[in-house]
């Protein structure tokens, strides 16, 4: 992969995007039966998505004095600071002109520095990121749910499976760690065991109780956690399906696909000054396209565990 996780292969100037990373065209599909990973697209159509997708398009959408919004009101922070960054527009400015700037900027009084990006360079940039990102994964999907799965684990079934195991028997063990801790304090009413043997007794119960207690909290956040990424994954590539031949930008797919766009501070590269943007993808975060190599290298990989499962 690219090592692109810092600025997401983002970085722009003022006046134009760079978006550093390609999809090669010409990479070859080397097997026909790339379609499907195992574990991953089965069970993702029954969550409830409807509801998500309304959830995720809930980003309020502020108006400016003189009537101007943008679409990505609400989803813009500032990356060094992380407070929201406010939109900016004017009737005695251009619309080419409307601006995004740190919510903690104060005419440089103010905790945090301007981390200005216009409007339109914002769109034109998030518009490049969702191309290349209907691009890649219209061609490579299976490419894409393998880099996927990689850093959701949870969501291979096999992982789920063992999370879900390990909640009902240490539910179990927490019910009859209560009726040791019980049964101990009947012996020691009625002069089975000592005092003593009795405090270290129930002292290691509720010491495993407590351990186990907190594991069961992980593991019930875990379980909700996978099962809300799987809406959001399935959420995520149906609308990214529909932007091939994407012409422009609207409310619904910047809410539907961007959970989140950060600005950073201004960095000098070769000379010129850039303004690096991370762009989160809904379930997926920041999504870094592997180039050609890093592609047939993970079809190699892929054919390789569907070898080994066969
Ligand atoms: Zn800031």
């Amino acid at each position: 992969m690219l090592d692109n996780r810092q600025y997401t292969g983002c970085t722009i100037n003022f006046m134009t995007t760079e978006v550093s990373y390609k999809v090669h065209k010409t990479v070859r599909n080397p097997e026909d039966q790339w379609q499907i990973i195992p574990n991953t697209q089965e069970a993702i159509i029954d969550e409830d998505t409807f509801n998500r997708v309304h959830e995720l398009r809930e980003h309020k959408h502020r108006y400016t004095a003189c009537g101007r919004t943008s679409l990505f009101s609400g989803l813009v922070f500032c990356g060094d600071c992380g407070s929201k960054m406010y939109f900016g527009a004017a009737n005695t400015m251009k619309p080419n002109l409307d601006f995004f700037r740190c919510s903690q900027y104060k005419d440089n009084r103010g905790g945090c520095k301007i981390h200005y990006i216009r409007n339109e360079v914002l769109y034109q940039l998030v518009f490049d990121v969702i191309k290349q990102a209907a691009d890649f994964i219209s061609q490579y999907e299976d490419v894409f749910l393998y880099l996927y799965n990689k850093e959701h684990e949870l969501m291979i079934a096999k992982n789920l499976a063992a999370c879900k195991h390990r909640v009902i028997a240490n539910r179990n063990r927490i019910q009859d760690l209560d009726k040791l801790i019980a049964r101990a304090y009947e012996d020691n009413v009625l002069g089975r065991i000592d005092d003593e043997r009795y405090r270290s007794m129930t002292a290691e119960f509720e010491k495993e109780q407590r351990e186990l207690k907190e594991q069961q909290k992980k593991d019930e956040a875990a379980l909700k956690n996978a099962s809300q990424e799987k809406a959001d994954l399935h959420v995520f590539l149906n609308a990214i399906r529909e932007c091939i031949d994407l012409k422009e930008l609207n409310g619904t797919i910047v809410n539907t696909l961007i959970q989140r766009i950060e600005v950073f501070n201004p960095v000098k590269v070769n000379g010129k000054r850039h303004v690096p943007v991370k762009i989160y993808f809904t379930a997926v975060g920041v999504l870094d396209i592997p180039d050609e190599d890093e592609i047939l290298k993970i079809m190699c990989e892929i054919s390789k565990d569907k070898k080994a499962s066969a």
